[in-house]
């Protein structure tokens, strides 16, 4: 199928889950900055908000958005969640494009837990989650190869949660702290899920990771994933500014 040319319509579906509860940090730019790159290319596209008490109809999702929240709403979350594991775990053996941030990042290992209590997890990832008392706050700076990628992603982290798991990474740690502080690595990739730490929000001065997951996602419905190029001259600019402040140690 050659899209170019013919201009076959082409549709994108993005089921933001639990906008209202988990939405740090910018969390919402990821979906504008989805939306937006659709667009302007011709691509139509439509966002579903799904909240607690909502049934979410996973076989018709394109693309999943988990963002991040406090403890509390992560649990509040993590309870409705688990009610609707397997079709969950479906849809990411099926190759559903997932990008799952922060609290939302943690919810799909075993557990989350914290000085006084433990969120169970959805246990979809091999992955654990363990409170310690320093939060790990501040602008990040990774390298990363993910998708197109070959060049270095920036956002912004804040979780007292460290992270632990063997799968291929999203990055290494130039500047910050990453998934635990300790082994310079940052996020996860399993199949076509990005888990990461990285708010900020993280798709709007990473155009190449936001047309990665669409890519995944067209190429998943439609076997073909061609994006025309887009110019990204402001995209480039943010993200320029925030790198040379990490390299002059304003962190
Ligand atoms: N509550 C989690 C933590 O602090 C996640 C926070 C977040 O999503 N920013 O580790």
């Amino acid at each position: 199928m050659e899209f170019k040319k013919n201009k076959m319509e082409r549709q994108i579906v993005i089921g933001h889950l639990f906008p209202e509860l988990l939405n740090l940090y910018g969390d919402l730019g990821n979906i504008t900055t989805l939306v937006k790159r659709c667009q302007w290319r011709g691509i139509e596209v439509t966002v579903k908000n799904y909240t607690i008490g909502h049934t979410i109809p996973f076989n018709e999702l394109d693309i999943i958005l988990l963002g991040g929240g406090s403890d509390r709403e992560q649990r509040l979350v993590c309870d409705y969640l688990r009610t609707m594991k397997n079709e969950i775990k479906d849809y990411v053996e099926n190759n559903g494009v997932f990008l799952a941030i922060c609290g939302g990042y943690q919810l799909l290992g075993s557990y989350y837990k914290t000085k006084n209590t433990e969120i169970p997890g959805l246990e979809i990832l091999d992955l654990y989650t363990e409170q310690d008392d320093e939060r790990l706050i501040g602008n990040v700076l990774i390298q990363s190869t993910f998708g197109k990628c070959d060049y270095k992603v920036v956002g912004f982290e804040n979780h007292s949660g460290r992270t632990y798991h063997d799968y291929e990474h999203f990055g290494n740690v130039v500047f910050g702290h990453g998934n635990n502080d300790e082994d310079h690595k940052e996020g996860l990739l399993y199949k076509n899920v990005l888990g990461t730490y990285l708010h900020g929000p993280l798709l709007p001065k990473n155009p190449e990771v936001a047309d990665a997951l669409i890519e995944k996602a067209l190429d998943r419905k439609y076997g073909e994933s061609y994006l025309e190029p887009l110019e990204n001259r402001f995209e480039k600019k943010a993200r320029a500014i925030m790198i040379a402040r990490l390299e002059k140690g304003e962190l």
